[in-house]
């Protein structure tokens, strides 16, 4: 048998029973947890798949695009396939991360990330994205705080949400970046003052595929994966994501991570904080 079938995956329950009793319930779950992995298994490998192809289609759409740009109408037919080719990619670029995130329980290249300098960079990308919308943005970062992570997955957590506020806030809004440490951790905090979302849908919003209002998601370029991608990252740090939303009012996602994972620049361990 290989190692996967030599392996017994036990769901363990302790229930009162009585006043002073307990009772131990214990649930083979082996069945499960092989069906769980076969589908992770199948949606990595069908991605990686995918990819290949996706990126001749849209290369060759690009191509074409660009040498007959004089007739408007292949024009128009060779926009849509690079658009939609595009978006595929980008479909399938999230189904892969998500599977990776889904096979370990820990971040793949743990570092010291410097976290006002990525916060720096992703708000630049966050106000290329909004381009001629001009949203207001915030950055406010307690200089030197450190995080112990893997930079590229917290990097498509923190670009998710911050993609997000642009794509959920009308032009001329408001959004805001903090980094801050207080005596229950290290938070993260993206703010907007968009659409929101209202309070029925919070506890889906990080389930794959879950989404408010499916057209204006897809039109605006979503597919649907950012904020599972988001929970996956942050189960790996041991991170807590919390929603706070008003709609018509905005949103807040923040993201708390333990002390144990802070580092003054300069220091050696975390300072406690004030
Ligand atoms: P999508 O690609 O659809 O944006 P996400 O997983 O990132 O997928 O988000 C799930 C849904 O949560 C979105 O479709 C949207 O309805 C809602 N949402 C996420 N962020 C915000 C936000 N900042 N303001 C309002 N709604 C949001």
């Amino acid at each position: 048998p290989s190692p996967l079938d030599s392996q017994v995956w036990l769901e363990i329950r302790l229930v009162p029973y009585g006043t002073d009793r307990y009772l131990l319930l214990a649930r083979d779950v082996t069945h499960l947890h092989r069906l769980e992995t076969m589908r992770r298994d199948f949606v990595g490998n069908v991605s990686h798949e995918l990819r290949t192809p996706l990126t001749v289609i849209y290369g060759v759409a690009e191509t074409l695009n660009e040498e007959m740009a004089d007739d408007p109408e292949v024009g128009d037919m060779l926009r849509l396939l690079q658009e939609q080719s595009e978006r595929m990619r980008r479909l399938v670029d999230d189904l892969l991360l998500l599977s990776r995130l889904e096979t370990g329980a820990t971040p793949s290249h743990p570092e010291w990330v410097d976290m006002p300098r990525l916060l720096e960079e992703l708000v630049e990308d966050g106000k290329a994205l909004s381009g001629s919308r001009h949203h207001r943005f915030e950055l406010t970062c307690e200089p030197g705080l450190l995080l112990e992570g893997c930079e590229s997955e917290l990097r498509s957590a923190f670009s998710n949400l911050i993609f997000n506020a642009v794509k959920y806030t009308p032009g001329d809004g408001y959004i805001g970046v903090r980094w801050y440490a207080d005596k229950a951790g290290a938070h993260l905090s993206v703010t907007d003052n968009g659409i929101g979302i209202p309070a029925a849908h919070i506890p889906r919003l990080t389930e794959r595929f879950y989404r408010v209002d499916s057209a204006r998601s897809k039109a605006s370029g979503g597919t649907g994966l950012g904020l599972a991608i988001v929970k996956h990252v942050l189960n790996r740090h041991r991170a807590q994501l919390t929603v706070r939303s008003q709609p018509g009012q905005g949103s807040t996602f923040i993201c708390t991570f333990p002390t144990a994972l802070l580092r003054r620049a300069g220091t050696r361990t975390a300072r406690p904080p004030a």
